[in-house]
């Protein structure tokens, strides 16, 4: 067993962000990486919109960026990730991989989100042979060749883009007549020579010997008009929404219907004091990388008080 006054599940901006601060701050915090260790951005091309890198940077040098300010600063960073958790009493006890013990004065969680998947069978039987939830990762595979990209928001419009980079043809399939994306990502896409929208289309199975060769696609589903077709394509990348790393903690915290942690609004407080949650595990809204950041710092601005509290300072 060890014990710490800071432990920090989690790496991506919000995660490395409370290290930065909780170690400025002496709280000597111990860091744990998680299954993926970077967080979502180290699967995502350019980030062009952080304040401050005027001419863009990748999710893998912010990342490694920010991994190594904390180590300056003293921060713990290690391989594991916590597996389960007693949140009950003070202080609280988590796992870490199956086996180690942390005792932790405060906790912040900051474990991000995952991919999410449209739930069809094809998905599992396809999955690593045409279907991918990652562009960045497996865009390469698909170099002159044609894909497909499912969603209507910004993460499919970035992953049309950077495939429309490598690939013959992408088709963009959007299930509602509207792109939910930004205004600058919609004409990207719209724009672009390379990516065919079809709009009011869902994805509703994938057909291929060896691997995807195809989707079965229906347009106007449900309606009086609804049209099954199938286009051919060599890979399927779902681009449809995230769903919050929170199960560990669902017995302690108030979550909402997705799983998002609830949090007292403005701070990253949850409803157990000296437990605090960070970037997009608590965040359904905004789940910027630049947001996370802010609210990592917020964390450990309110771990800081909790302890100083705690001890009568
Ligand atoms: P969003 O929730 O914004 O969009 C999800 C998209 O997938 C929507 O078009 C949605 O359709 C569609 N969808 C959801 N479920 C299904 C389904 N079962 N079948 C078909 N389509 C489905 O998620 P994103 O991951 O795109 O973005 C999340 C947040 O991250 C947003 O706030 C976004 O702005 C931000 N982001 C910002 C980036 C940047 O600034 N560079 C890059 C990437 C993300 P419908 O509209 O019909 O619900």
């Amino acid at each position: 067993m060890e014990k710490t006054k800071c432990l920090i599940i989690g790496s991506g901006p919000a995660g490395f962000t409370a290290a930065i601060y909780a170690s400025r701050a002496g709280l000597a915090p111990i860091l744990y990486e998680g299954l993926q260790p970077g967080g979502q951005l180290t699967t995502t091309g350019e980030i062009e919109n952080f304040p401050g890198y005027v001419d863009g940077v990748t999710g893998i040098k912010m990342m490694d960026d920010l991994r190594r300010q904390a180590i300056r600063f003293g921060a713990d960073v290690r391989p594991g990730a916590a597996t389960s958790c007693d949140l009950s009493t003070s202080p609280f006890k988590i796992i870490i991989d199956r086996t180690k013990l942390i005792e932790a004065q405060t906790v912040i969680i900051s474990t991000g989100a995952c991919a999410k998947y449209l739930g069809l069978e094809d998905e599992k039987k396809y999955a690593g042979q045409g279907v991918s939830a990652c562009a960045t990762c497996d865009g390469f595979f698909y170099r002159r060749k044609t894909v497909a990209v499912v969603g209507g928001g910004d993460s499919a419009c970035e992953e049309a883009l950077y495939l429309a980079g490598l690939a013959e043809k992408v088709y963009l399939i959007v299930r509602k007549d509207y792109l939910r994306a930004s205004k600058i990502m919609q004409e990207r896409v719209l724009d672009h020579p390379k990516i065919e929208t079809l709009f009011n289309t869902n994805a509703i199975g994938f057909f291929g010997e060896h691997g995807v060769q195809g989707a079965h696609l229906v347009r106007f589903m449900g309606e009086e008009n609804e049209k099954q077709f199938d286009i051919a394509v060599d890979g399927i990348f779902l681009a449809i929404g995230h769903t919050p790393n929170s199960l560990i903690f669902k017995n302690f915290l108030d979550l909402d219907e997705t799983g998002y942690i609830k949090t007292v609004p403005g701070t990253p407080k949850t409803k157990i004091p000296g437990v605090f949650a960070a970037g997009d595990v608590a965040d359904p809204n905004y789940r910027q990388a630049i947001t996370a950041a802010g609210s990592g710092c917020a964390a450990a601005i309110e771990a800081e008080r909790f302890i100083a509290i705690s001890s009568g300072n």
